[in-house]
């Protein structure tokens, strides 16, 4: 066999582009599954069967979360050589962009499907310069021709002014639900993407690339590695560069498209490996295997950058004797999705729970989605935060400092509104550091005014303004990380009618003016609703969550004052008048007993109420309806 490695890219978005439909056809037609049939026992459709989408999640959103990989075998119809291809179907979204690029590593080229309909939009634009970085050959597809509504010609010409895809040059056009064009894909597979360059000699020692892992219920933890040299049979001792640990390779095999058995795995080929690891937590991707044998050990691959939790946010059960149900969870989940980082906290208002981190807020809803579908358990989470950093002056006087290399000094990383700075500790803040995005929206020309409006208002700044075709347009915005993480991408599909599309990357930190904004109930802080902005913004956001709290707190015995804090200042007031007293008093005269009585009947008799501050109770489902409602 000849061996490539390809993989289908592009469409972060969830306006899907048909990756995992191609995927599908794909599969069906190297006969790696039976035809998908339309009218299956399971009332299959055809177009949304999308095999390599496994978790329930993606089914039922139908959106691709986890990169999925498949070998097949194809027989070229002229030349009859039977090449071994494998695809990676990847994740559309921004927030799995970490499944993307480590994909890549395992690559020699790209499909880049575009929707013939939606054409060239954000994410096109990023995966396209990811794969072009990485020097993979990239085969532009357009898909969908099957629809009245696509207009490939003007697709060819956005791609033309965006990419210097020269539009004579024969791009593909397919219909992933037809399978139309899909045998002249795979041709152009085989001339256009070159095979591995590594040498493919099996008497070389092993070495391979680790490039996912998740846990099987049934095996363990299974590693999917990429085998660059040599090769690999069951029982043989291989060990990890990272680790220095050494495990005896119990089975192994490809993913035809499930687990399958092979003899051995040799360079070139995409394979799976069981290692009887404990814990996901123990294969790193991008780390390096090789034959334990080899010495001296060979030179790791660059490895790469660990996914780094970008938004965080606390997540807490429902019910506080929940709690070790829900630990289970999440290390269930955990187990396989290695970018979702744990910390216990607690909160006077939700008791014990987790500060989850996560590669962005789909992921987050996603994670949330999981944790309560596959493991019946119900969450609240606050509201998502981006990490903040701070430098002193003193550093003595703070604890919990740790070394950032960008700055070249120690920092105290926030990822909590908890830990920011009291007060009286703002005097030896040296600066506060916010991380930033390089925003890409594409957007037709009439949405123009109104996106940049919306950029401005997020504290952006343009970098760039490019048309790409009579009526669409690229912009460039650098825009704070935390601007993006609430309403903006709401606003911006509301603004467009849905059709400017956005994606981001990010591009490190920068300093800022940042505060705290509390809110407290009688003098006591509400500590879940306490949230890090920028000083510009401060006292409209104390304001605007004073009113918020006052519309859920219900008079009780005692008057409620409400304030909004910034930086341990009050800047917004608004108080709950009590409810007249000595009612009860003047019908019941003395008699204490009965009052306690009744007043403990009418307490049972109302809905579930939360302390949240102080001793003051709000009605739970509207406290839970502020914390999740941002
Ligand atoms: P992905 O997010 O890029 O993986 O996209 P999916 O494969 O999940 O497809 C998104 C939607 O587009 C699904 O409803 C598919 O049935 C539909 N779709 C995909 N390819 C085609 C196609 O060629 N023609 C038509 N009409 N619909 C398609
Ligand atoms: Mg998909």
């Amino acid at each position: 066999f000849i061996v490539r490695v390809l993989r289908v890219g592009e469409s972060r978005t969830h306006i899907d582009h048909g990756k995992s439909t191609l995927a599908d056809r794909l599969l069906e037609a190297t006969d790696t599954t039976e035809t998908i049939s339309t009218t299956a026992s399971g009332g299959g459709n055809k177009a949304n069967q999308r095999v390599l989408d496994k978790l329930a999640v993606e089914k039922s959103r139908g959106i691709t979360v986890k990169a999925q990989t498949a070998s097949m075998f194809y027989t070229h119809p002229v030349s009859k050589i039977t090449y071994l291809l494998n695809l990676i179907d990847t994740p559309g979204h921004v927030d799995f962009s970490y499944e993307v690029s480590r994909s890549l590593s395992a690559c020699q080229g790209t499909l880049l499907l575009v929707d013939a309909c939606q054409g060239v939009q954000a994410q096109t634009v990023a995966n396209f310069f990811l794969a072009f970085s990485e020097n993979l050959a990239i085969v532009p597809v357009l898909n969908k021709i099957d629809l009245p509504a696509s207009d490939p010609q003007k697709v060819l010409r956005q791609l033309e002014t965006a990419f210097d895809i020269d539009s004579s040059a024969n791009v593909l056009q397919v219909s992933a639900k037809t399978g139309l064009g899909v045998p002249a894909l795979l041709e152009r597979v085989i001339s256009d993407i070159p095979p591995p360059q590594s040498p493919v000699s099996k008497t070389e020692p092993f070495k391979a690339l680790l490039f996912d892992t998740w846990y099987d219920s049934y095996v363990g933890v299974v590693c999917l590695v990429a085998v660059h040299s040599g090769q690999i049979r069951k029982g043989d001792r291989i060990t990890s560069h990272h680790t220095k640990l050494s495990y005896d390779v119990i089975s192994l095999g490809i993913m035809h498209p499930e687990q399958t058995a092979t003899p051995s795995l040799s360079a070139g080929q995409v394979g799976f490996l069981h290692l009887g690891m404990k814990t996901t937590r123990d294969a790193n991707i991008g780390d390096t295997f090789y034959a334990a044998t080899t010495s001296p050990p060979p030179t790791p691959f660059p490895g790469f950058k660990p996914a780094k939790s970008m938004v965080f946010a606390g997540a807490y059960p429902i019910d506080a004797s929940e709690f070790p149900k829900m630990q289970d969870a999440i290390d269930r989940l955990t187990l396989n999705d290695a970018s979702v980082s744990v910390a216990r906290e607690s909160s006077t208002a939700l008791g014990q729970g987790f500060r989850l981190g996560f590669l962005g807020t789909l992921h987050m809803d996603v994670f949330r989605q999981r944790l309560e579908e596959e493991h019946d358990s119900t969450v609240i989470n606050t509201a998502p935060s981006a990490s903040y950093q701070v430098a002193y002056k003193d550093e003595r006087k703070v604890q919990g400092m740790e070394w950032n290399e960008n700055f070249g000094r120690n920092v105290k990383i926030i990822r909590n509104p908890a830990d920011f700075p009291e007060p009286d500790e703002l005097g030896n803040v040296e600066a506060f550091y916010e991380p930033i995005v390089v925003g890409t929206l594409i957007t037709p020309v009439e949405y123009v005014g109104g996106l940049m409006e919306l950029c401005g208002t997020h504290r952006g700044e343009q970098l760039e303004y490019t048309t790409i075709d009579e009526n669409r347009v690229l912009l460039k915005y650098k825009l704070p990380m935390s601007e993006i993480l609430t309403d903006f991408y709401d606003t911006l599909k509301s603004r467009t009618q849905g059709y400017a599309t956005f994606d981001y990357e990010e591009s490190g930190y920068a300093r800022s003016d940042l505060v705290k904004v509390n809110l407290l109930l009688n003098g006591h802080r509400v500590d879940a609703l306490a949230t890090i902005v920028h000083r510009a913004a401060a006292e409209r956001v104390a304001k605007t969550w004073v009113k918020r709290l006052k519309g859920v707190v219900e008079r009780q015995l005692v008057e409620i004052v409400i304030q909004g804090q910034v930086d341990g200042k009050i800047v917004s007031r608004e108080s709950v008048s009590a409810l007249r007293k000595d009612v009860t008093a003047k019908l019941y005269g003395g008699d204490v007993t009965r009052k306690m009585k009744l007043l403990e009947k009418q307490k049972a008799g109302k809905k579930r109420m939360k302390a949240v501050a102080g001793g003051i109770q709000l009605p739970q489902e509207a406290f839970l309806s502020l914390i999740n409602g941002v």
